[in-house]
């Protein structure tokens, strides 16, 4: 059997081991932590819902078999020519590689941006973001300076919207705790077009910004973030938001590991993928998840969400084993269950199976989802440990 490597645990990645897995055919993970989180929840944990730990599921609770190996490492590079993937570790080498390390902050060259602002990238950063906005809020009861009860979001697309409506639950509470008034707290998500979420069906944004303005918080259109410096957002037209907590939530982009690789990518530096989702460039690799640029028979990009990721890396280790056992492999034909936006623990907003939702079918459709996940990668084990932590029905 040949070597098969998989780099990067989260969604894409951890359904593929859990396929390969439960079929007991070897093969090496290889991921920067020894667990693996789902990533669509980071919000809660920067929000304030629950601690960072919570959603943590150990990685060696899902891959149960002996055959499977994980290497702690974190993914430095891709030597396509030797079939090496190498790591802070030292370099592992594959026959096959699963290519599914997900995404990192898009800047797109805005001057001081990444310096000078927080962005929920891992777990890590996450928990990282609630401790600065705990910390600000402490630092007020210090020398009474409004900036530090100020925090402003960069983006409304459903990261920054998510993470308001999390905020806007958390805080109230926070400020009850440490005796400040809530009035005093301005809590701001700033975005560069017209509109917010243009994921989600134009008529039911309205609810969104009801919902988001009644809690006490704004949300602007039409003002793009030109330039960040320490504390301070510059916006076009000279406007400048001074702020003790920035969060940029403006985009992803794919790993820049792709193009040094010498793989065909796209704008946002995701590799071009066929119809199996092996690389253009590389018959040995496949790419899954949010790394990927595949397209529909019309062409039309699949967008880097959850659902896609986690009906890719299945079936590019499917492919794989096709392969070597010279059959036919499957083209890439995902279900599309729909978007959900939550609007904090209580309410959301979305559509699920084609049918527009809001409010409290909102928030339930997505804890579905999440306990969706849980079994689908571990069965009604995982689901059982875990669901009581991430779900909250
Ligand atoms: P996004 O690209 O979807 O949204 C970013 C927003 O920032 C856009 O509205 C953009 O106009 C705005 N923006 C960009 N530059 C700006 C500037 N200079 N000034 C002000 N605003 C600016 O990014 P995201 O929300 O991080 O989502 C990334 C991907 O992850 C998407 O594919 C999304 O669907 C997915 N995601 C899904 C979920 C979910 O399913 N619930 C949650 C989070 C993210």
């Amino acid at each position: 059997m040949s070597k098969i490597v998989i780099a990067g645990a989260g969604y894409a990645g951890m359904m593929a081991a859990a396929y390969l897995d439960r079929q007991g055919i070897p093969f090496t993970l290889v991921n920067n932590h020894d667990y693996h989180y789902l990533t669509i929840l980071l919000h809660e944990v920067a929000g304030g819902r629950d601690v960072g730990d919570k959603y943590k599921i150990p990685i060696k609770e899902v891959l149960r078999n002996d055959s499977s190996e994980l290497v702690v490492a974190t993914v430095t590079g891709i030597d396509r020519e030797r079939r090496v993937l190498k790591t802070s570790e030292g370099e592992i080498g594959y026959d096959y590689l699963i290519y599914a390390l997900g995404w990192v902050s898009e800047y797109f060259g805005i001057k001081g941006l990444k310096e000078y602002s927080l962005s929920i990238t891992n777990l890590d950063s996450a928990v990282e973001i609630r401790r600065h906005i705990d910390e600000q809020f402490r630092l007020y009861k210090q020398d009474g300076d409004d900036r530090h009860l100020r925090i402003a979001l960069g983006g409304a697309g459903l990261t920054g919207i998510e993470l308001m409506g999390e905020l806007l639950e958390y805080l109230p509470k926070l400020c009850r705790e440490l005796d400040i008034p809530w009035e005093k707290v301005d809590v701001q998500c700033i975005e560069a077009m017209p509109t917010i979420l243009p994921m989600v069906a134009e008529h039911l944004r309205p609810y969104v910004v009801e919902t988001i303005t009644k809690r006490g918080g704004k949300l602007r259109t039409n003002a793009k973030i030109n330039e960040v410096t320490e504390g301070v957002i510059h916006l076009d037209g000279g406007e400048k938001v001074e702020a003790g907590t920035i969060v940029w939530t403006g985009g992803v982009r794919a790993n820049p590991i792709l193009s040094e690789a010498g793989f065909t990518v796209d704008r946002r530096g995701r590799a071009k993928v066929n119809a199996y989702l092996q690389s253009v460039d590389d018959e040995q690799i496949f790419v899954a998840g949010d790394s990927a640029w595949a397209e529909d028979e019309n062409g039309r990009p699949y967008p880097p969400t959850a659902q896609n990721a986690e009906q890719m890396g299945p079936l590019a280790a499917k492919n794989i084993l096709l392969r070597e056992r010279r059959r036919e492999m499957q083209p890439f034909k995902p279900r599309d269950w729909g978007t959900l936006c939550s609007l904090g623990s209580e309410v959301g907003v979305g559509s699920f199976l084609g049918v527009p939702i809001k409010g409290v079918m909102g928030a339930l459709a997505k804890e579905g989802s999440k306990a969706k996940y849980l079994w689908e990668l571990g069965g009604l084990r995982l689901a059982g440990n875990h669901a009581k932590e991430v779900v909250r029905i």
